[in-house]
């Protein structure tokens, strides 16, 4: 009879009943009118009318929700917030004068082309480009992009653990 999922009926002033729980004894509950009801001590609360079964809320005869899905969401949530926020932010990243994203992958480019074309490529691209520093704002635009990018993958990796810890929790109750 104690069971503390049982709900109890708390009458209010203006004849109706609201719902409430053992665990809810002392508390201050609101009823529809909205008036506030004092719930009394526990054992008052166990001398007033239980709520019919059919009046239960369908949350009390499921299985609450462990903290191993709480987790398992969170993490699934975090993880995929970073990843979207990394993609935007990789975006935003700034290319390396011709397109290429570094200067080392300038170099590789180069070290494909045929010796006609890598003249061409110096006359072009370098010659005018020699002693030119790459502009502070794209300096500063990268190191926040790499800032924003090791932000990331910490949270990520925050969400990964939320996730892991969710995953192990389901795996060991069954
Ligand atoms: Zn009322």
């Amino acid at each position: 009879m104690s069971d503390p999922r049982i709900t109890y009926l708390l009458p209010c002033s203006c004849g109706k009943e609201v719902s409430i729980e053992l665990r809810q004894a002392g508390e201050t509950v609101r009823c529809e009118c909205g008036q506030a009801c004092a719930v009394p001590t526990m054992r008052e609360v166990r001398c007033l009318r239980p709520a019919p079964a059919s009046e239960t809320t369908p949350a009390d005869t499921k299985p609450a929700w462990g903290n191993s899905q709480r987790f398992l969401v969170a993490g699934l949530v975090v993880v995929l917030l970073a990843a979207v926020a990394a993609i935007i932010l990789y975006r935003q990243s700034p290319t390396y004068f011709v397109g290429l994203p570094s200067p080392e992958a300038e170099r590789q480019f180069v070290e494909r082309l045929p010796i006609l074309a890598t003249l061409q490529y110096f006359h072009q691209r370098i010659l005018p480009g020699i002693d030119i520093p790459e502009p502070a704002w794209v300096q500063s635009k990268r190191s926040m992009v790499s800032l924003g990018m090791a932000t990331l993958s910490g949270v990520g990796a925050i969400g990964l653990i939320l996730l892991g810890v969710g995953v192990a929790g389901i795996v060991r109750r069954r």
